[in-house]
């Protein structure tokens, strides 16, 4: 069977940013934010993207949506390498791919309606006004709002409408791919388990492929198909969420499962995995393996040699010298 282009591909990618030492010393220093990043996402999956504060899941997810440039290596959308379209061909190439913020009332103009906010990007694309507005009430009802709500102004509305609206939005241009970063974790968790549930009947009728950026470990057990964990800018595992969250391989990865509070009673009791240290540093990179500062299984190799992504089972992939002697 031949086998079907991923809709994002992701090759070797790194992005670096050069900021200034301080103000007493002179000279500039290089934060790498992603470094040498692999991986491919095929069509109508959901991605969950995890990792502490700091590991580059935004940053990685700006250069994906070419909002900010590669330092090396590239990102193709369906096979298209945006970074080198001409900025018509971008704009056009942007309708497939939708963002959805933390915070929506910091995206919405407070001045503007509903109906304004939802119509502003299709008529930036050249849509005429009465079919944007068509599509505004198409899309406020798929996301299972009222009509009336088209001529609410943000401060009207609460945590979880206005994530709504956020969606309808992004929705609005039918994209094929939504990028969404931290969706629930400014909301009540009452809400988010409706927010979750829109996300998963969306996704089912739209054939849509969703990357979720969280810390919220259990978001992505209830609604990914894949998990990529992200350490220091770089991808240290990669499965199947069931494999992921029940049995993952990388101290890393182990360490934030055990961390998260488990609210799947199946899983509790298991043995705790325990991380010494603070998050590294994305400026003062340690040698080998970036994690072996806070691992407890770091042997001398760890500290030499960096380990490759190597696949360790089916679909399962990590980081790690102690995963491959396994
Ligand atoms: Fe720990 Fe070594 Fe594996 Fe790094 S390579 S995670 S230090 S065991």
């Amino acid at each position: 069977m031949e086998k079907m282009q991923p809709v994002i591909q992701i090759e070797h990618l790194s992005k670096h940013f050069s900021i200034d030492n301080g103000f007493f010393t002179k000279g500039k220093k290089t934060v790498k934010a992603v470094n040498d990043f692999t991986l491919n996402l095929e069509k109508g999956k959901i991605l969950g993207l995890v990792g502490e504060s700091g590991s580059g899941k935004t940053t990685l997810a700006r250069v994906i949506l070419n909002l900010t440039s590669a330092t090396e290596g590239t990102v193709l959308i369906n096979g298209v390498d945006m970074s080198k379209c001409s900025a018509a061909e971008k704009k056009e190439l942007r309708k497939n791919i939708a963002v959805v913020f933390q915070d929506p009332l910091s995206n919405l103009n407070p001045r503007e309606t509903v109906m304004s906010s939802i119509m502003r990007p299709m008529v930036l694309h050249g849509m005429k006004r009465a079919l944007a507005r068509e599509k505004a009430r198409e899309v406020l009802e798929s996301v299972k709002m009222d009509a009336h709500y088209l001529n609410s102004y943000p401060h009207q509305l609460s945590g979880g409408q206005l994530q709504r609206i956020a969606i309808a939005r992004a929705l609005a241009m039918n994209p094929q791919i939504m990028i969404l970063d931290e969706p629930t974790s400014a909301l009540d968790i009452s809400v988010q388990a409706q927010i979750l549930n829109l996300l998963l009947d969306l996704q089912e009728q739209h054939q849509l492929t969703y990357m979720i950026i969280t810390h919220d470990l259990n978001v992505i057990r209830y609604i990914s198909d894949q998990v990529a964990v992200m350490y220091l800018g770089q991808l240290v595992e990669y499965g199947e969420t069931k494999i992921m969250c029940s049995n993952p391989s990388h101290p890393y990865s182990k360490a934030l499962m055990a961390a998260s509070p488990i609210l799947d009673p199946t899983m509790r009791g298991r043995e705790k995995e325990i991380m010494k240290g603070d998050p590294g540093s994305l400026i003062h990179f340690p040698s080998g393996c970036s994690f072996h500062p806070r691992c407890r299984y770091a042997e001398e190799i760890c500290m030499q040699e960096r380990p490759e992504m190597e696949r360790i089972g089916e679909n399962h992939w990590a980081r790690c010298h102690l995963c491959m002697q396994k």
